[in-house]
């Protein structure tokens, strides 16, 4: 697909000031950011191409060569581009944060300096139809990385420190040479971190990070369904060098359940009745979330009829108002009978004629007029 033009991704003429063309970002990604549009792809490929105009109209030597050059100008710049998968691109996050500050994220607010904040982690939790209803608390055991305590994080062993890396003097970025341009790109001799380290950190191996088997507690507020995702902020892996963590998304999948089913904040119960109950009326106890309950079956009730229990639903995630329960009755028809159950249904049906099926008359009367 063809790049769309800077400008014109930010809705700005090209001789916009900086303050107009932060402005006009600023707007447009309140607007598409992926917090406010969960699980929204078009407002995740709009947020990232906004971005990515971004990160070039507002450094002016960038925009300088972009208004010179176009996108082959700025592309590669080692500036520009997107890690895949994820929000966690550092150009994408150091915007991000000189912008917002944590009016989004509401982490800590040290996004700046050379420290790669840490990937987010994604946990699969199952739970049970009930605890999806009433909420539930449970403990998780998460596999992550975090700082390591030995060296504080900085991969060098106690007592030494990182020195700064010769390649690039501690810059973190080296120039090189493409056709007309001055590049740059992470140095590949720290990795962009600036630093070197001696001595390795023997816990460590100098990562500055060691993995472990977390637990922790979560409560899971009532109301979750399967696909409901609850964001940790921070619970993610730590940072690396020092950076912020990631956070945790927690992704519930909510078990079926042998009697009941849900349709949003309802929960749906199919309930068997004889047809001598349905014909005559009678008093049946149907299971609900909160046990049994005792309901009123009228004389003459059809199969299919929906019969509403108020409040014996599911609660919406803010907590205010439970669903209904919806007793869906099911007549059964009887498949054994013995020589006498025949004659007397026999007989019943002598004895009432027609009037034995109050709807099939009217719908058999319906079919002879269709064809007469
Ligand atoms: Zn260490
Ligand atoms: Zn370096």
């Amino acid at each position: 697909m063809a790049k769309r033009d800077y400008y014109e991704v930010l809705g700005v003429h090209q001789n916009a000031s900086e303050a107009e063309i932060k402005k006009a970002y600023r707007r447009l990604a309140v607007k598409h950011h992926p917090d406010k549009n969960p699980d929204d792809k078009v407002a995740e490929e709009k947020f990232k191409e906004l971005s990515e105009a971004y990160v070039v109209l507002a450094d002016n030597q960038k925009r300088a060569t972009y208004d010179q050059f176009g996108h082959a100008g700025v592309d590669g710049s080692g500036g520009g581009g997107f890690s895949s998968g994820g929000f966690g691109g550092s150009p994408f996050e150091d915007i991000f944060g000189d912008i917002f500050g944590d009016i989004f994220t509401g982490g800590g607010g040290s996004r700046r300096g050379r420290g790669q904040r840490g990937d987010d982690l994604r946990y699969n939790l199952d739970i049970s139809f009930e605890d999806a209803a009433f909420g539930t608390e449970t403990e998780i055991k998460l596999p992550r990385h975090h700082s390591c305590e030995a060296c504080g994080g900085s991969g060098a062993k106690a007592g030494t420190s990182p020195e700064t890396c010769p390649t690039c003097n501690g810059v973190g970025q080296v120039r090189y040479q493409q056709g007309f341009f001055q590049m740059t790109r992470p140095c590949p001799d720290c990795a962009g971190t600036g630093s070197k380290i001696k001595h390795p950190c023997p816990e460590c191996r100098g990562t500055g990070r060691v993995k472990e088997k977390r637990n922790l507690s979560l409560r899971i507020p009532a109301g979750v369904e399967t696909g409901t995702r609850l964001k940790l902020s921070g619970e993610g892996e730590s940072g690396i060098h020092g950076g912020p963590p990631g956070d945790l998304y927690v992704v519930i999948t909510v078990a079926s359940h042998p009697i009941f089913r849900r349709d949003g904040r309802n929960v749906i119960c199919e309930t068997p009745l004889s047809f001598i109950q349905a014909t005559l009326g009678c008093e049946l106890e149907v299971p609900t979330l909160d046990g049994r309950v005792k309901i009123k079956v009228p004389a003459g009730t059809q199969s299919g009829k929906i019969l509403k229990l108020a409040g014996k639903g599911i609660p919406d995630l803010q907590g205010y108002r439970r669903g209904d329960q919806l007793v869906v009755l099911r007549v059964e028809t009887p498949t054994k009978l013995t020589s006498r159950q025949k004659e007397l249904l026999e007989e019943f049906a002598r004895e009432g004629g027609e009037e034995v099926n109050p709807i099939g008359k009217g719908f058999f009367e319906k079919v002879k007029e269709m064809f007469d």
